[in-house]
């Protein structure tokens, strides 16, 4: 933590912007909290930049035509929200209160108040809850490939999903393993067709259609799946020496059920300007209900809340 935020945590003091969550969306909301001149502070519980910080090669943000990694982009975000006075604080928000006028995020070491609250917390990876996924996480189940990859170098691996993530992690892990098997329980990809087709193009890379994994086995560390086709019902165990899941994600909003509206998937509702179902609480980015979920269009609601507070703040002040 720098001497700058070290400073901010002795201030017993009402922020106008408190935001929670620092990827793409919070970032953004910081940034353009911070140029409104709003006394902005950002809660960022684990890795400034979110899933970023796990992208190795992004090629659809706009303005990098040659892409860029997650973690240079993270850097760039970052920069340009504290050059504009957001303050970035490491602390996980464990409570909200946010009924009042005054909106109460408590961390673990601390309470901060604000006179908006912004909440982006994002999603987590999906676990597929089967016998020796939770035995063998960080002993061959992983669910990063930017993290995880170079340990699996030559490997024989096999990745589970059918998705974006799925494709792009495979695509990235080609680089490291020496086979990489996608299992994937329908017949055909949701991923976008431009994964689709470098991944059909690429020989490292082979699938097992029709497929569910049902136990991860090994001893020290994995060495094969039990798998079950869900055609023919036919079970068979598969050798692997490691599994890289990408079954989709789930919003981390457990902590918020009771603070603003949730779906019944757990994803925040709001309307289009970013508003919750309670005043003065915004939601932007991933944990939002909405169509896509990008670095792009957690951006947009980033900038989107971020005027929806300023505008909610300065109707307060008359
Ligand atoms: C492997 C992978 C590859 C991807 N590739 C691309 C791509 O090429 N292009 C693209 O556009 N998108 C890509 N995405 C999706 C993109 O990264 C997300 O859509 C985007 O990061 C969502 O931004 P966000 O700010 O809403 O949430 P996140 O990036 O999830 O950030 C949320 C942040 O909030 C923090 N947080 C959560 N709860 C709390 C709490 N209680 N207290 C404090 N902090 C908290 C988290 O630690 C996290 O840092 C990829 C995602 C993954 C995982």
């Amino acid at each position: 933590m720098s001497h700058r935020d070290r400073e901010v945590r002795d201030k017993d003091e009402i922020f106008d912007l408190v935001i929670l969550g620092g990827g793409p969306a919070g970032l953004t909301a910081g940034l353009y909290g911070g140029r409104a001149r709003l006394n902005t502070i950002l809660l960022e519980g684990a890795a400034v930049g979110g899933q970023m910080t796990t992208t190795d090669e992004i090629d659809n943000y706009p303005g990098f035509p040659k892409g860029i990694t997650g973690a240079q982009l993270t850097q760039l975000m970052e920069e340009q929200a504290r050059a504009f006075e957001c303050k970035i604080i490491s602390e996980m928000a464990t409570e909200v209160f946010a009924g009042g006028e005054t909106k109460t995020v408590k961390t673990v070491q601390n309470e901060y108040r604000g006179r908006a609250l912004i909440l982006c917390p994002g999603t987590e990876y999906r676990k597929l809850g089967i016998p020796g996924e939770e035995e063998f996480t960080g002993r061959g189940v992983s669910y990063c490939a930017t993290c995880d990859a170079a340990f699996f170098k030559n490997s024989k691996i096999v990745v589970v999903g059918g998705g974006d993530s799925a494709l792009t992690e495979a695509l990235f892990l080609r680089r490291f393993a020496r086979e990489i098997t996608i299992i994937h329980r329908r017949d055909s990809l949701r991923a976008e067709r431009i994964y689709q087709e470098k991944a059909f193009a690429e020989p490292k890379i082979n699938f097992l259609w029709d497929t569910v994994v049902e136990e991860i086995c090994g001893n020290q560390t994995v060495e094969k799946v039990r798998v079950r086709n869900v055609k023919t019902r036919k079970v068979r165990e598969f050798s692997t020496e490691g599994v890289f899941m990408f079954v989709g994600v789930v919003p981390k909003t457990a902590f918020l059920k009771d603070v603003v509206e949730l779906d019944q998937w757990g994803y925040i509702v709001t309307d289009n300007s970013c508003r919750t179902s309670i005043k003065g609480v915004f939601a932007a980015g991933d944990a939002r209900k909405s169509f896509l979920k990008q670095i792009a269009t957690a951006v947009g609601d980033g900038a989107t809340a971020a005027f929806a507070a300023e505008k909610y703040l300065e109707e307060r002040q008359g």
